[in-house]
């Protein structure tokens, strides 16, 4: 029987390995590990390929979101409101400057719902955290209205939207500051943990140099405030240099496996798909996940696994409010989350797939709705 793995680490390697080996040699042979030209030059390519000023490395997607609230002044006293339908990274950033995490809901596109969003804004909202979750950049014209509206600050989680567009501009660069993730399994992902930040604002960017590296000044090397170890590693800089010169053919690679499942499954009714490809000019969607909807998840799921298909729910299906020792306390609404969470999870979308793997679990998917 095919197996189709979720994920498939060996063969992402394999794929590049020839070309990678040579660029983590050079790195060892040069001794070049912490804050050296690698790190400089893939920060370079990084803003030129989002055509924003500042790209900073830092140690990962979470120490992004937690320095780049620091630099917005987001502190102890300040609300944040952020998606209930996002990994606890994003709420863990904004518990740990000291402020509260407040939960909205989400709309059928899996992101923060604009009104329910507005509902729950009262004088001691700071910030709001759009998450352009799976790859998908919210209607930012939305959020910027609202954040004109209260005077609030934007700090986008764009740790899964790296290269995806609202209205031709780019996820991460709405905002006070962008932050990527480049966790192994993220659409630009290295070996390990790594993450960055954009800003177009030079005072943020400065900001951000000091507070990853002890908040020493870069130039004088005066320590000038209270900061953190949490620089990206010249290796994974290297690496991640390398990938990104191939950065737009992966995309292209996603958005053609997207379409190819939209057009063999998008016409069963049981199942939700996310918007495909081109289906809306004002979006422009990498495809990080495909999370799809199921009325018959869990039997679907378990009839795909024993077709050697492997799925899984994004965060074992809770979403934030669901994690009761974290004690968010009931805010607004998260009645579409709730519903919403019993029916999600993710089909495999990765560069590894052949065409003949999606043929293969959309064959499966396809006979499993005949038999029921
Ligand atoms: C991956 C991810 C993060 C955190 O990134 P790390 O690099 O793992 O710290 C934050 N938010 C979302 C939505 C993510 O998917």
């Amino acid at each position: 029987m095919k197996q189709v793995p979720f994920f498939n680490y060996p063969v992402l390697f394999s794929q590049d390995e020839t070309e990678l080996i040579p660029v983590i040699h050079d790195v060892l042979q040069r001794g070049a590990y912490i804050m050296q030209k690698d790190l400089f030059e893939f920060e370079e390519n990084l803003e030129k390929y989002l055509g924003v000023k500042h790209a900073i490395g830092v140690a990962d997607g979470t120490m992004a979101l937690i320095m780049v609230l620091r630099a917005a002044g987001i502190g102890s006293g300040d609300e944040v409101i952020l998606p209930s339908h996002t990994f606890i990274a994003s709420a863990a950033a904004i518990h740990h400057v000291g402020a509260k995490p407040v939960l909205a809901d989400c709309g059928s596109d899996h992101l923060i719902d604009t009104k329910s969003a507005e509902k729950i804004i009262n004088k001691k909202t700071r910030g709001i955290m759009p998450v352009q979750l799976n790859g998908r950049t919210a209607n930012m014209e939305h959020i910027c209205e609202l954040a004109r509206k209260y005077e609030l600050k934007i700090v986008e989680d764009s740790a899964q939207a790296l290269g995806s567009k609202f209205k031709q501009q780019f996820a991460g660069t709405f905002g006070v500051a962008g932050t990527f993730s480049f966790y192994p399994s993220k659409t630009l992902g290295c070996f390990g943990d790594g993450g960055a930040v954009i800003t177009n604002d030079d005072d943020v960017a400065n900001h951000i140099r000091l507070l990853r590296d002890h908040g020493r000044d870069p130039d004088s090397g005066d320590v000038v405030e209270w900061g953190y170890n949490s620089r990206l590693d010249n290796l994974h800089a290297a690496i991640l240099n390398f990938k990104l010169k191939s950065y737009d053919d992966a995309i292209s690679r996603r958005r053609s496996i997207a379409l190819m499942y939209e057009e063999r499954l998008g016409q069963l009714d049981d199942l939700d798909l996310p918007p495909a490809p081109d289906s809306n000019p004002d979006h422009f969607d990498i495809y990080q996940n495909y999370e799809i909807e199921s009325g018959s998840r869990d039997d679907l799921r378990k009839y795909l696994d024993e077709n050697g298909v492997k799925t899984i729910i994004q965060w074992g299906g809770k979403t934030l409010h669901q994690y009761r020792d974290l004690r968010f306390g009931t805010t607004g609404s998260l009645s579409a989350t709730e519903e919403m969470c019993k029916r999600f999870f993710l089909l495999p979308m990765n560069t590894s797939l052949t065409n003949d793997d999606i043929e293969y679990i959309c064959q499966k998917i396809i006979t499993f709705y005949k038999n029921h």
